[in-house]
């Protein structure tokens, strides 16, 4: 037997199914289905996507026996409607409409009314007894034909018809009348001629070339490029169908019309039948904003009987895909007839509410609506937003690295101080650098955004800022910060201090002017909801990455279970604490060094006291201090005075100790275990505010703590062993001091790919790894991280790397050295504990490789818990699978 091409529908018969969407596209599934249900659908029937496949395959022809199928599904057609095509007295006429199995809107040819000729129009002039409407749509027929079928530009015929309007006098195309538009028609067929086509007089060869231009549209340009953009590889789909249904008219008269509706609110996702209608009209008037639809609910006075029709109608569909339908309806003196059907496109606010509403309505169980929610739109609600309508006006000046999501406006400055300064003042400020350091903070924190030149995902302004949930652009690299003139450029645009700026760090766009911004909804109700069922399906533990008690709270509040990375250093740059580092540091001997350290030790106990606190009993994770010692010495000539004085010593002698520490890479340089290694004074320190912080919290409040001090940068085993001898000698003498039964582990980062491939040897001092994926990143593409945002845009834009590697995990490379360094490790101690504390800890895409890898949590920053709660949950079910 010969294969299948055509399915037919009609009369609450179809040979086609919703789930037939692969070779029937999804319009052509959804039709066949609906007119199984026995919903008013127009007649017809569709051409599989394999005929498209066909058709490339074999050089741009058609299987055999396809004309076959055609012309029976043609005959049928023509049977069920009383019509024939072509046919001067009851012609029939058909759209031809292209729909792949995934919608790609307006991308792919469509053409109206064929079937119209010049006998034909007479027909249906009589049998509707509308000349006028009978020329129009022969006219429309001409143009989209013309235009799709033989490639002759639009804009003639539009020129045409405005030449037409005007030599009459008229504004509106509704004022051209019969003899106009019969005019316009002989137009039309001059521009044919004009070009070298003949328009086909012959309607079943107008039908064929409706046909190969659908599949030819297959492989237009703005085709492949919104499969591209999309994420749509070559080869997933077989190609576009062909739907050939009957044509239903909206404007033949005032009890026509056409309209789309939702069945519910897409905004807002409110259980409302939410939508539009245009009276005697067809959808292309709709879409070319001619005329403006009224709201749904007119249609109830116009004709009550259609519109409860088509209420009860949207109750159905919703029933039967389970999902909020967005539905295009057409009426034809006063009968319904439903076009089309699909699962609705929405807001995050309302994916949300649509979710969690169908589940209670009974209609969708707790897994599906976790997986209908896409992770970006739990970020989303949870993060301030542009009013929609301003920022469709406001103009781009830049683009940057979306490095913290949320939308942000306010008054440029360029210096932290003064944006601090300002922010008291009640002024909304944006900070804008070249990039941060640490002494940028307390200006972040005032900021309601930061926006900076240089650096990537992983830069200092990206961590910090998502730490305090902070919008933030960064690495916008055409931007020139001018410090002292207080301006930056970008292109011609000057931006002068104190002018409005605002940022989308959800999009990197850099906008002129002041958005209003929208506040978010906050962590309650349906994202509430949703989130704790998503607790319930996840295998992967949720931690945060949090520094002080004020972000803790924040993460236990977004549900976070404990916290996986504190990076100690990061309180080392409060205002009282960094004139005591700094001596630390230009200390001349190791008792100068421990007298300064011994004034830290009260302070940092303190702190560790108030995250255990905020903690109460979950574990949290204390890493001990990684960057570079420079990095808490001042560089610029004007602090150098102030530190010297500050610190007891000389200028000259602090810009020798600056010089000293001065290091070309000093990523790769004295940072992490290496500098515990020089100075265990540094570790015997911390370990005795971490350990003393535990027992004091224990003795005073009652409150259980495991602390788990994490050493950090471990290349070798024998870092982690010496490192971890001065930890525990010293936290043991401590405990056995107090009395008091305190357990407590000792674990490294794993973020050097030498680490990972020897963490079976590593695993047996480690009692956990936490895998530093911003380093390990860093370090096995040889990437900077604080200088990838120099040719990491180009790298994305030519296709050479998919996905901002300090983003989004490398599966391949990176991830391949987190899977080794697991599993070996796991092998070596069955009950080591694996968690992730990299940027990545926070990104969906990753967090599917971790549950997939066998990791035991991630941990990522305060605002990105609720976006890791949920992606967690989806990695446990797509994994399952
Ligand atoms: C990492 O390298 O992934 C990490 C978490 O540490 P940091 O970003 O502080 O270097
Ligand atoms: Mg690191």
């Amino acid at each position: 037997m010969s294969k299948k091409w055509v399915y037919f529908f009609a009369n609450k018969q179809a040979e086609g199914r919703a789930d037939m969407k692969d070779i029937l596209g999804g319009k052509g599934a959804n039709l066949a289905e609906m007119t199984n249900l026995g919903i008013p659908v127009p007649p017809g029937f569709t051409i599989s996507t394999e005929v498209c496949k066909y058709y490339y395959d074999h050089g741009k022809t058609y299987p055999e026996d396809l004309k076959q199928q055609v012309d029976e599904a043609l005959k049928r057609l023509e049977e069920v409607t009383g019509k024939r095509l072509g046919d001067p007295e009851r012609p029939l006429l058909v759209s031809v409409r292209s729909g792949a199995a995934v919608s790609m809107p307006g991308m792919m040819d469509t053409i109206l009314n064929l079937g119209l000729n010049d006998e034909t129009v007479v027909g249906l002039a009589k049998l509707t007894n509308n000349e006028r409407f009978a020329y129009d749509a022969y006219r429309r027929f001409l143009q989209m034909f013309g235009d799709t079928a033989l490639g002759i530009p639009h804009a003639e015929f539009e020129k045409a018809l405005e030449k037409r309007k005007e030599e009459k006098g008229v504004k509106l195309d509704v004022e051209l009348d019969a003899d106009d538009l019969k005019a316009l028609v002989e137009d039309y067929k001059e521009i044919y001629k004009k070009h070298g086509k003949e328009f086909p007089q012959d309607t079943y060869k107008q039908l064929w070339a409706a046909i190969d231009a659908v599949f030819g549209s297959w492989m237009n340009e703005r085709a492949i490029k919104y499969r591209q953009i999309n994420n749509i590889k070559e080869g997933e789909l077989l190609g576009t169908a062909v739907n050939i249904v009957t044509m239903v008219f909206g404007n033949m008269g005032d009890d026509c019309g056409t309209g789309v509706c939702f069945t519910r609110n897409p905004n807002t996702g409110e259980k409302i039948p939410y939508g539009e209608f245009l009276q005697n009209a067809q959808g292309e008037d709709v879409v070319a904003g001619i005329r403006t639809p009224v709201p749904l609910e007119e249609l109830k006075k116009i004709n009550e009987a259609v519109y409860n029709e088509l209420l009860s109608i949207m109750e159905r569909l919703e029933k039967h895909y389970r999902d909020m339908q967005d539905i295009e309806f057409t009426i034809e003196k006063g009968k319904l007839y439903i076009l089309q059907t699909r699962n609705g496109k929405r807001t995050s606010q309302a994916a949300i509410k649509i979710a969690v509403d169908l589940v209670h309505e009974g209609l969708i169980d707790k897994e599906t609506a976790v997986m209908r929610v896409k992770p970006e739109d739990v970020e989303r609600v949870l993060h301030p937003k542009f009013d929609d309508e301003e920022v469709k006006n406001a103009k781009v000046i830049a683009k940057g690295l979306p490095a913290s999501p949320g939308a942000a406006t306010g008054k440029v400055y360029f210096d932290a101080k003064k944006a601090e300064e300002m922010h008291k003042n009640g002024e909304a400020v944006i900070l804008v650098r070249p990039e941060t350091s640490p002494e940028d903070v307390g200006g972040m924190n005032a900021a309601e955004g930061i926006l900076t030149a240089r650096g990537g995902m992983t830069s200092h302004a990206a961590v910090v800022a998502r730490g305090m949930g902070k919008p933030a652009v960064v690495g916008a690299e055409e931007i020139v910060v001018d410090e002292e003139k207080l301006e930056f450029k970008v292109g011609d645009v000057v931006v002068k201090e104190g002018e409005w700026i605002s940022i989308d760090g959800t999009t990197g766009n850099v906008y002129l002017g002041k958005i209003t911004t929208v506040k978010p909804q906050g962590l309650e109700g349906e994202v509430a909801e949703l989130l704790t069922w998503a607790d319930e399906i996840r295998r992967l533990g949720v931690r945060t990455n949090a520094d002080v008690p004020r972000d803790a709270k924040v993460a236990r509040e977004f549900g976070a279970e404990g916290i996986g990375l504190c990076r100690t250093e990061h309180m080392f740059f409060e205002k009282d604490r960094i004139p005591k580092v700094r001596r630390m540091i230009v200390a001349k001997t190791k008792e100068q060094r421990e007298a300064a350290l011994a004034e830290l030790l009260p302070l940092q106990k303190e702190d560790f006291k108030g995250l255990f606190r905020t903690m109460k009993g979950l574990p949290v994770t204390i890493r001990l201090i990684d960057p570079p010692l420079h990095e808490f010495l001042p560089h610029e000539e004007d602090q150098m005075k102030e530190v010297a004085e500050q610190v007891g010593i000389t200028v000259e002698e602090l810009k020798s100790i600056v010089e000293q520490l001065h290091e070309l890479n000093p990523m790769l340089g004295h940072r992490g275990c290496r500098l515990t290694i020089t100075y265990p004074e540094i570790a015997v320190m911390q370990t005795k505010a971490i350990i003393g912080a535990a027992i004091e919290l224990k003795k005073e409040e009652n409150i259980d703590v495991i602390p788990e001090i994490m050493i950090p940068l471990v290349g070798h085993i024998n870092e982690l062993k010496y490192v971890k001898k001065v930890v525990k000698e010293t936290a043991d003498a401590l405990i056995k001091e107090s009395g008091i039964d305190l357990t407590y582990k000792v674990g490294t980062m794993i973020e050097i790919p030498r680490a990972a491939v020897t963490a079976d040897q590593i695993a047996q001092e480690a009692e956990f790894f936490s895998f530093g994926t911003n380093d390990l990143t860093q370090m096995t593409f040889g990437f900077s991280r604080d200088d990838v945002g120099k040719f990491l845009p180009e790298y994305l834009e030519k296709g050479i790397l998919e996905h901002d590697p300090f983003k989004s995990l490398d599966w391949e490379g990176v991830g391949q050295l987190v899977k080794m360094g697991t599993e070996k490790g796991k092998a070596a101690r069955k009950d080591l504990k694996v968690g992730v504390c990299g940027e990545h800890g926070g990104d969906p895409r990753s967090i599917l490789f971790f549950d997939a890898a066998g990791l035991d949590y991630v941990s990522c920053s305060p605002y990105r818990v609720p976006v890791a709660r949920i992606a967690a949950a989806q990695a446990t079910i797509k994994n399952r699978k």
